[in-house]
């Protein structure tokens, strides 16, 4: 197809989009990619792809004829739907180098807690000299609710840094060195004896409010928890009352029902949480370029759309 031919891609963002759109031009420099706001009417109507990073779905209406949706963010659940209602197919990135930084955010983060950083940190503030007795990390369980590209990845690591580490998800995993549950069953055994739970479970019906008090309530006493999946998967106000109480230790925070957090939010401040500013696993544009670029050269090529979400599940 010669390019004149070729239709434009809609690069559609919550934010403002020109890096991406200079990244993405980089990784396919004989496609036409224009910012949303740049395309006309006439030019709207032969758009049948457009690249998206989070935004509101209203924002994909104008484009009459699209026939898939490639998000540059592995979270999708604000896009489902819109691509239900349409029937269009919405491809998620998955990227290792994604995969890779959420890793590594596990392991920092768990590490923060197995070694006591809240507590050096609040001892400091009172100039308390009082050390904690060690603990070696093959002493401490990690269980990681979700299983998928960025749980597996975290599961690695920390089995690599020796923890124990246990897994819950939809469908039951071979992952080595990691004991996987599923269903009601496995979830209440996976939290009862974890000492740190790590979310990472998209959003979806079926797990929106699923760490709420009762699921709380399972985990065993003193234990840790890490947010980083999405923050309607963990009732806020539930958790507040289980850290008051002494009944659970520490949560490191980096996604919130709203976003950025508003300064009024009881969670600024509590002594027993960590909040980080949604950053555990950025997507790496010049990476997430390339693999989208793959994608849309194979689909130039053979018409191949890659595999989608599926919108009934979810994700
Ligand atoms: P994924 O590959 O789709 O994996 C999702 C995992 O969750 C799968 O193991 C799936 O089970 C499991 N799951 C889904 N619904 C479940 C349910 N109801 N019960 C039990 N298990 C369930 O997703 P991913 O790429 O790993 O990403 C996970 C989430 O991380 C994203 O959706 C996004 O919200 C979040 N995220 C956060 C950041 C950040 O910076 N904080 C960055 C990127 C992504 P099966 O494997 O059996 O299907």
């Amino acid at each position: 197809m010669s390019d004149v031919a070729r239709p434009a891609i809609a690069f559609v963002s919550r934010h403002e989009g020109s890096g991406w759109i200079d990244a993405l031009a980089k990784a396919m420099p004989s496609e036409r990619i224009f910012d949303e706001s740049n395309i006309d009417a006439n030019e709207a109507a032969s758009v049948e792809l457009a690249i998206v990073a989070d935004p509101a779905p209203e924002r994909l209406a104008r484009f009459a004829n699209l026939r898939w949706v490639h998000s540059v963010w592995a979270g999708v659940e604000r896009l489902i739907p819109l691509v239900a209602a349409r029937n269009i197919p919405l491809v998620r990135l998955v990227d290792p180098t994604l995969s890779n930084a959420m890793a590594e955010a596990v392991l920092a983060w768990t590490l923060y807690l197995h070694r006591d950083m809240p507590a050096y940190a609040r001892q400091q503030r009172q100039c308390l000299w009082m050390p904690h007795a060690y603990k070696p990390a093959s002493s401490l369980t990690v269980g990681i609710l979700g299983l998928g590209e960025l749980g597996r990845a975290a599961a690695a690591r920390l089995v690599a840094a020796g923890y124990r580490v246990t897994g819950w998800s939809q469908s039951a995993k071979q992952i080595a060195g990691v004991q996987s549950f599923t269903g009601e069953a496995g979830l209440r055994e996976v939290l009862t004896n974890a000492n740190i739970v790590v979310l990472l479970l998209p959003l979806t019906q079926s797990t929106h409010g699923l760490m709420n008090a009762e699921r709380l309530a399972w985990m065993r006493g003193g234990a840790d928890i890490i947010n980083f999946a999405r923050g309607a998967v963990l009732d806020s106000g539930a958790l507040l009352a289980a850290l008051d109480d002494k009944r659970l230790g520490h949560a490191v925070l980096d996604v919130f029902d709203q976003e950025p957090l508003p300064a009024m939010s009881p969670l600024w401040n509590h002594q027993a949480i960590t909040v980080l500013p949604h950053i555990s696993a950025p997507t790496d544009r010049a990476s997430a370029s390339n693999i989208v670029a793959g994608n849309i050269r194979a689909f130039r090529q053979s018409g191949t759309i890659p595999l989608s979400v599926n919108a009934g599940r979810g994700y």
